[in-house]
C-alpha cells in the first residue's frame, strides 16, 4: 500500500501570488523520492471543517495586504486546531504574509491592525516608503540559503526567549532592517521572508523532510494502535 504523506495548504487559493507553491513541490518531489505519495489540501474559505492534527506538515505562503485582511478574518475559526498542532512540535512552514498572520497583528501604514493568529509573540509593522526587496543570504543551522524577498511588512519578536530566528543575515534585511535576522523558529515552525521559493535550497527541504516523515510516522502509529 502506497504510504501518503498528508499537506494541509493554508489559503492556497487566497495566499500564493509570490510563487511559494514551490516550496510544497520540491517538498512532495523529495519525498516521492523517498518512496512516498504526498497528498495536499487547500484549506479555505470554503472548508467546512479541518483537523491540523490529521496532517503531517502546514504550509502557509505569502500573500498581498488585501488577500491577507479576508483570510486573517476567516483563519480565526482554526485558530484552536492550528495551535494545537504547532504545541505538539509538528512542522509547520510559513512564508511572508503566512509567517506574519501567526503573530499578533499586523499594522498597515493607514494605521489599521489585521489580527493575527496571536500563536507566536511576534508583531509586524508595514511601511509602505521603504519595501525590503531583493536577493537575500542568511546562515542557518542548516549552512547557507539564498533567495528573494519583497516585504513591507517588519517583523519583530516579543519575546525573544521563545523565538529564534531562522537565520543570521549576510545579505538583505529579513525580518526588518534592524536585527540583522531572518525568520523564526519556535518548534516545529519555521517563519520566513523568504521566496524563491525558499527551498530550492536543498539543505533546508531536506531539514523539513526529515521532520514531515518524523511526523508521518508518529500519525501512522497512532493510527494502528
Ligand atoms: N503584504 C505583506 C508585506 O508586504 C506580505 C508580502 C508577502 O507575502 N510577500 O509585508
Amino acid at each position: 500500500m502506497a504510504q501518503v504523506i498528508k499537506m494541509a495548504y493554508l489559503y492556497e487559493d487566497l495566499m500564493n501570488t509570490y510563487g511559494d507553491s514551490g516550496d510544497v513541490k520540491i517538498l512532495s518531489y523529495l519525498l516521492k523520492k523517498q518512496g512516498y505519495d504526498t497528498q495536499v489540501d487547500n484549506i479555505s474559505i470554503d472548508t467546512a471543517d479541518f483537523n491540523a492534527l490529521d496532517y503531517d506538515f502546514l504550509f502557509f505562503g505569502g500573500g498581498q495586504d488585501f488577500e491577507q485582511t479576508v483570510v486573517a478574518k476567516d483563519l480565526r475559526r482554526f485558530k484552536a486546531t492550528i495551535t494545537t498542532y504547532i504545541e505538539a512540535g509538528k512542522p509547520m512552514l510559513a512564508i511572508c504574509g503566512g509567517y506574519q498572520l501567526l503573530g499578533d497583528y499586523y499594522e498597515t501604514s493607514e494605521g489599521t491592525t489585521i489580527k493575527g493568529l496571536g500563536i507566536l509573540p511576534l508583531h509586524t509593522i508595514f511601511k509602505a516608503d521603504s519595501r525590503m526587496i531583493g536577493d537575500t543570504e542568511f546562515e542557518t543551522e542548516w549552512g547557507t540559503v539564498r533567495a528573494f524577498e519583497n516585504h513591507s511588512g517588519r517583523t519583530y519578536f516579543d519575546d525573544p526567549t521563545k523565538l529564534k530566528p531562522l537565520g543570521k543575515m549576510v545579505t538583505g534585511y529579513g525580518n526588518n532592517p534592524e536585527d540583522g535576522v531572518e525568520g523564526m523558529r519556535y518548534k516545529g515552525v519555521i517563519g520566513s521572508y523568504a521566496h524563491g521559493p525558499l527551498l530550492k535550497n536543498v539543505n533546508l527541504a531536506q531539514g523539513i523532510t526529515e521532520k514531515i516523515l518524523a511526523c508521518y510516522r508518529d500519525r501512522t502509529a497512532a493510527l494502528t494502535k
